[in-house]
């Protein structure tokens, strides 16, 4: 009773505040009912139907007890097909499941949703998931009825159109079961998808003569096929011009329209003829990184007066006014508290003859592994050095990260660089220490395997504005200094070949769910080119999914290609199948998955030497993945790359040498000399990155 009583004077509202969303509590509970609003919801037996009525009523309607769908049974078989209610999903391997899905999501982007699911199903498994012979099979059971009647024309569309599916299924005679099954498909002048919104894939002009990136079996194409393929989903010219029939005649003009993209001739025109190149800046903690690219970018008119005044006020606010500038690119809240950079931001913008995607890396050490995802992705960079007294010093000596960034982002494939000599107003300009500065960085990066004539030095002051995008206009400068301003020698950048003939191959370093349906991927096109509606394939998980759009520096974008930063929104796969680190790539050329590798690395400055069973981690593209060094197999000669000796017992500092390394789980590989960027990686090992390598073997 005390219980009861406890109850009844209990507060409810303060009792059960924040119960709302407790499972099974609805906000009605929280009001009291009084005593006569209770009665109405009281059980009374007398009133209480009695199971006896159910079953007189159950006896007026006959139910039929539904049969389970039975793949060996063909008879049962059939007779589930008339009804999808009794459709069971098949039991399936992994595999199998996922060349299913896959095909049937094709035949629904062909033929919409006007044929059952449990007769895709059927179809597609007797076809051994062959896409092209289930959608032929699919297509063909909609033709049968044609013969029986007149057929459809543009002018005067069959009255069936726009009717249900299941208005049809009633419409089938129920004779023999194939026979059935094939009165019972609707046509394909029914279909309401129109042909011109069916996705395809495409394929870049010198690849037309290789296989097609949809189904699983890729019979001998050529252009006439690809289209075909893609587009009514017909490996023979007959089955097309059957198909092109039974199409309303708009429907066919969408179809004939329906080209392969020529994605080079493309590229050319796109931003003007402008070439693409990415560009990380690196250099150590403080170097001036965020406040020399974020005054480039606000005099570039990137950032607007009124933006850049609320950074100044907020900054100042902050007590950290010196940092308005870096503000511009370090973008989140501890970035901006720390004062430092910690992600790789993006940006893009313009010179007179490229398209500058910016990728601002971090300097600090804690945050390598994020500096190597920038540079993995760059063609170009620039290192930004502190000319300050002192500073120089502490970045480039021992424990400073300009040696480390150099080296890697060399080891990463840069081979361009422009050294910005920064914060040169704090030393009034001298010509002397900039020399200096000039003299010791130009042994290092020789000795890091850059090029004298592919590094140039540029004396700028971030937080002045000066030498960035005007000419020097400072007169201590303007003495000693005639070359190129920052913005001159980025334009004079050279950028690397883009392969859009390769096999498609795009990283992942960002995995988000956004509007709508499906998610979006973030990352880098390797190789390869991508259009909306492309098939692809998610490795290492080989799920296969549907790209649904692309995004370019959030502009919508109908393709994509090889350099480019781009953001991809897929379907047709769970998002727990895709993480950083994914490859998604051709369906009929994909990527390797490897666990073990061989390698050819070379040994960074290390204290321990390295042993076999030595765990590190392995750094590749936008990826880290902890791995051990099987085995020692070979010392090389620094230059002529000949082994000097067998199963070494250990690396030490400077050596070159070739390795197995394995990982704890496969990772999307190519051999170095099949694809530069996607065959190289980086080792480190504690917080010191002890070696480059690039990929020789994977057995
Ligand atoms: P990051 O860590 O390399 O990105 O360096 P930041 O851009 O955050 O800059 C670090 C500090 O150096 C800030 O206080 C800046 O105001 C200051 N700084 C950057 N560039 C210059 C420059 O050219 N001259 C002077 N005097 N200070 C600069």
């Amino acid at each position: 009773m005390s219980r009861h009583r406890n109850i009844r004077s209990m507060n409810v509202h303060d009792e059960y505040e924040g119960y709302d969303d407790v499972y099974g509590h609805s906000v009605e509970d929280d009001y009291g009912v009084s005593p006569a609003t209770e009665a109405q919801f009281m059980y009374r037996r007398s009133e209480a139907p009695r199971l006896s009525s159910f079953i007189e009523e159950s006896k007026k309607e006959s139910i039929e007890e539904e049969e389970e769908y039975d793949y060996d049974d063909q008879e049962d078989h059939d007779h589930s097909l008339s009804d999808s209610q009794t459709f069971q999903w098949p039991r399936l391997s992994d595999q199998n499941e996922a060349r299913l899905r896959s095909c049937l999501e094709e035949i629904h982007n062909v033929i919409g949703d006007s044929v059952p699911q449990h007769v895709l199903v059927d179809t597609v498994m007797r076809c051994d998931y062959d896409l092209d012979k289930a959608l032929d099979a699919v297509l063909s059971l909609q033709d049968k009825p044609k013969e029986a009647r007149p057929p459809p024309t543009a002018a005067a569309p069959p009255k069936t159109q726009g009717t249900g599916a299941g208005d049809r299924w009633q419409q089938a005679p129920a004779a023999d079961s194939c026979h059935a099954k094939e009165e019972a498909a609707p046509r394909v002048a029914q279909v309401s998808t129109p042909r011109r919104q069916v996705k395809t894939g495409f394929q870049p002009v010198a690849a037309r003569s290789k296989q097609v990136t949809t189904g699983f079996q890729v019979p001998p194409t050529d252009t006439r096929e690809v289209i075909a393929e893609n587009g009514l989903g017909s490996s023979t010219e007959a089955g097309e011009r059957e198909d092109q029939q039974a199409m309303p005649t708009s429907q066919k003009a969408a179809g004939k329209t329906k080209q392969v993209l020529d994605v080079a001739a493309e590229l050319s025109k796109r931003d003007e003829g402008k070439e693409v190149i990415n560009m990380v800046i690196i250099g150590h903690v403080d170097a001036g990184k965020s406040t020399l690219m974020g005054h480039l970018l606000y005099r570039l008119g990137h950032v607007n007066k009124k933006t850049m005044h609320k950074y100044e006020v907020e900054s100042q606010k902050a007590g950290k006014a010196s940092f308005a500038y870096a503000w511009v690119l370090d973008e989140t809240g501890e970035e901006r508290v720390r004062g430092i950079t910690m992600d790789v931001g993006l940006t893009k913008f313009e010179t007179d003859h490229k398209v500058v995607t910016l990728l601002d890396a971090p300097g600090h050490r804690d945050f390598i592994p994020n500096m190597i995802t920038g540079a993995a992705q760059a063609d170009v960079a620039i290192l930004v050095v502190d000319a300050s007294t002192g500073e120089f010093e502490a970045g480039f000596e021992a424990g400073g990260q300009t040696r480390e960034h150099a080296m890697l982002v060399r080891s990463l494939g840069v081979t361009q660089l422009a050294v910005a000599v920064n914060k040169l107003d704090t030393v009034g300009w001298s010509e002397n220490r900039y020399q200096e500065i000039v003299k010791k960085l130009g042994h290092f990066l020789k000795q890091a395997g850059f090029k004298d004539s592919d590094v140039v030095y540029i004396p700028v002051s971030g937080l002045q504005g000066e030498n960035l995008i005007k000419p020097a206009s400072e007169p201590p400068l303007t003495t000693w200094y005639k070359g190129p301003c920052l913005l001159q020698q980025i334009d004079s950048f050279k950028s690397p070949p883009r392969p859009v003939d390769k096999p498609f191959r795009f990283c992942v370093s960002d995995v988000f769910k956004g509007m709508g349906s499906g998610f979006s991927v973030a990352g880098r096109m390797v190789a390869g080119s991508i259009q909306n509606g492309t098939r692809v394939m998610v490795m290492p998980s080989g799920e296969t999914a549907t790209v649904k759009g692309i995004a370019m520096h959030d502009f919508p974008m109908n393709w994509a290609c090889a350099g480019d930063h781009a953001t991809l929104t897929i379907t047709g796969t769970d998002i727990m199948k895709v993480s950083v680190g994914s490859v998604l790539c051709d369906l009929a050329n994909p990527i390797q998955a490897a666990s073990r590798i061989k390698a050819r690395v070379i040994i960074f400055n290390i204290d321990v030497p390295i042993t076999k069973g030595f765990p590190v981690v392995f750094h590749y593209q936008t990826l880290s993945e902890p791995a051990n060094i099987r085995k020692l197999i070979s010392l090389l000669h620094k230059s002529t790359g000949e082994v000097t000796r067998n199963k070494p017992r250990c690396l030490s500092k400077g050596n070159n040498a070739v390795i197995e390394v394995e990982l704890n789980r496969p990772v999307c590989l190519e051999l170095y000399k099949d694809n530069k960027d996607l065959g190289r990686f980086m080792l480190r090992y504690g917080s010191a990155t002890i070696a480059a390598g690039v990929v020789t073997e994977i057995p």
